[in-house]
């Protein structure tokens, strides 16, 4: 089986330090792999040692999300892809998914694609699920415990409970954080990831312009970023009837 993990490379927050205008010394804030992708990493390693084939990693970045890949090698993961070229900066989610959904073409195919179910710094949990729409595949966001085999079936944990999905392959999956615990390096493992090589991708490999990637490409800006207040949770609920009405009142122009 080929699975593809999704990594991102986020800032460690508890090592945060602000400057003298509260603003983030980027600098000096350690970065690493994002909890949730821990997860999807140690699953596909064990669907691997049980049903054999490969696992590659891939994550979109900066040179230094390097040491993320390298990580996940030394953990176990074959291979190691990362897209960093200045023209993939400032992507939102739908952009991110569609240059990692131009990798995963480019790289192959696979069989299993997963993911975290969201990221620390962004946290949208959009991409995994936009990548399978790209690729036309089916997706069980949400994650906690799945078993491939013949089948895949996978737990999927929701506010009233745990769904259990079927699907055949390819699928994607996204992983809830901690639902698998990420084994350590091995000797042999930090040996293998100090001379493995990562390969690099750019956008011209990807077959994709400059104007379908980075910030040019992405519809989304974020031009605030605010601490929720405590204890206040802005959500209401409402059945897909509801968002179909609220959707159709507030842009009625993005509708069909
Ligand atoms: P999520 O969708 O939460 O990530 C889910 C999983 O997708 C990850 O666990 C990982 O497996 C995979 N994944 C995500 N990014 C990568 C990557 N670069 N490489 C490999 N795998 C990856 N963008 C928007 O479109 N809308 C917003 O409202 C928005 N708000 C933001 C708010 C903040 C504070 C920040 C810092 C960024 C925001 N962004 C937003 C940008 C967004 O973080 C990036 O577009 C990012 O590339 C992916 O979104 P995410 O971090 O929400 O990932």
């Amino acid at each position: 089986m080929r699975i593809l993990v999704c990594v991102k490379q986020v800032p460690d927050t508890t090592e945060v330090r602000l400057r003298e205008d509260y603003t983030l010394e980027r600098d000096f804030i350690a970065q690493v792999m994002n909890p949730a992708d821990e997860s999807a990493l140690e699953w596909a390693l064990q669907t691997r040692e049980k049903l054999g084939g490969e696992t590659t990693v891939l994550s979109m970045g900066p040179e230094r999300a390097e040491t993320t890949l390298r990580e996940a090698i030394a953990r176990g993961a074959d291979y190691a892809a990362l897209l960093t070229d200045r023209r993939f900066a400032g992507a939102d989610t739908l952009i991110t998914a569609r240059c990692l959904a131009a990798a995963a073409k480019r790289l192959g195919g696979f069989d299993m694609i997963v993911c975290g179910r969201r990221a620390v710094d962004g946290e949208t949990g959009q991409v995994g699920p936009m990548l399978a729409a790209l690729l036309n595949i089916p997706c069980v966001p949400n994650v906690t415990v799945a078993q491939a085999g013949e089948k895949l079936i996978a737990d999927q944990l929701t506010e009233a409970g745990v769904n259990r999905w079927a699907s055949g392959y390819p699928a994607l999956l996204t992983f809830c954080e901690w639902s698998y615990r990420l084994r350590l390096p091995t000797l042999s493992g930090l040996r293998r990831a100090r001379q493995a090589e990562i390969m690099r991708l750019t956008p011209d490999e990807l077959g994709l312009s400059a104007e379908e990637c980075g910030i040019k490409a992405s519809p989304t800006r974020v031009v605030r970023v605010e601490a929720r207040p405590v204890g206040v949770r802005p959500c209401k609920w409402m059945d897909a009837e509801g968002v179909m009405t609220a959707l159709m009142e507030r842009c009625p122009e993005a509708m069909p």
